[in-house]
């Protein structure tokens, strides 16, 4: 069998423009390589490194402070409602 070189997507990178190694710059000042049809620079507003999912740990914890505190309004809402 032919050796055919594939990409991550296992699309046949032959057909495909080639992919050249670009540097991707984001706006908190971190970098990385990665590999894209793009020429040039990419330039991006958020990265791994500065989305709030990987460094909001603090606003991840307020939103489970404010979920649980809407718990608790919702619980005694509950306990006041009259029954029927
Ligand atoms: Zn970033």
């Amino acid at each position: 069998m032919p050796k055919v070189k594939k990409d991550e997507k296992g699309k046949e990178t032959s057909i495909h423009p080639k992919y050249d190694a670009v540097r991707v710059m984001c706006a908190c000042g971190n970098n990385f390589e990665t590999r894209s049809t793009h020429k040039g620079d990419i330039h991006v507003e958020i990265c791994s490194n500065c989305h709030p999912f990987f460094t909001g740990k603090q606003r991840l914890v307020d939103t489970a402070g404010r979920v649980e505190r809407f718990r608790r309004k919702y619980a005694k809402a509950g306990e006041a409602a009259p029954a029927k």
